[in-house]
């Protein structure tokens, strides 16, 4: 079976790995740079996004994880999106820049903080009960960026090529969808 990392500097952690592994995954915890051996794809968790970019670079991770993702699938999801993102508002250059997309932190504003919503996710799932906590959403994506889902006009979940991202919480729900659809994206990468 493939070996998935689970970035694990903070946020959701132990659910990304139990997920995985339910999808069939072999999965490790990524905590610096020599965890990234032999691994086939990454997945970077919810948390904050200014923090696990500090964090990723105290560790020397964000220099290794920039090479990994040149070569091998990576899903973000939450803070994991946005660090995926080539532009970020508000702010001046991206973190990782991986995916063609334009994202508003903390999009849905503080009187809807955290909340579920069920979507239709493209080739995924027909009803996916999404769970959203101070959740960005994509503002625009590239004509390359295959949108997979949107909530209220607003993207919340895109892949492009290996690269897989949403601003939900897919570890947060006992439905192995996103998981299963990343697994298969890594075995067909290797
Ligand atoms: N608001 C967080 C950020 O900007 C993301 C929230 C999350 O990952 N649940 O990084």
């Amino acid at each position: 079976s493939v070996k998935i990392g689970v970035l694990a500097l903070q946020g959701a952690v132990s659910e990304h790995v139990r997920a995985l592994e339910l999808s069939g995954a072999n999965v490790v915890t990524v905590k610096d740079v020599r965890d990234l051996d032999g691994v086939d794809g990454l997945v970077l968790p919810g948390g904050e996004s200014t923090m696990m970019r500090r964090l990723m670079d105290r560790y020397g991770l964000f220099e290794a994880i920039k090479l990994f993702a040149d070569q091998k699938p990576v899903f973000g999801t939450c803070a994991g999106l946005i660090l995926m993102a080539k532009q970020i508002e508000g702010r001046q250059g991206p973190h990782l820049g991986l995916l063609d997309i334009d994202v508003k932190r903390n999009a849905f504003g503080k009187q809807v903080d955290s909340f579920e919503a069920d979507l239709e996710i493209k080739g995924i799932s027909e009803s996916y009960n999404g769970v959203f906590i101070r959740a960005p959403y994509i503002k625009s994506a590239e004509e390359n960026v295959d949108v997979l889902a949107t909530f209220e006009g607003h993207i919340v979940a895109c892949r492009e090529g290996r690269f897989l991202a949403c601003a939900f919480h897919p570890e947060l729900t006992d439905d192995p969808a996103m998981h299963s659809y990343f697994v298969h994206m890594v075995e067909e990468s290797i």
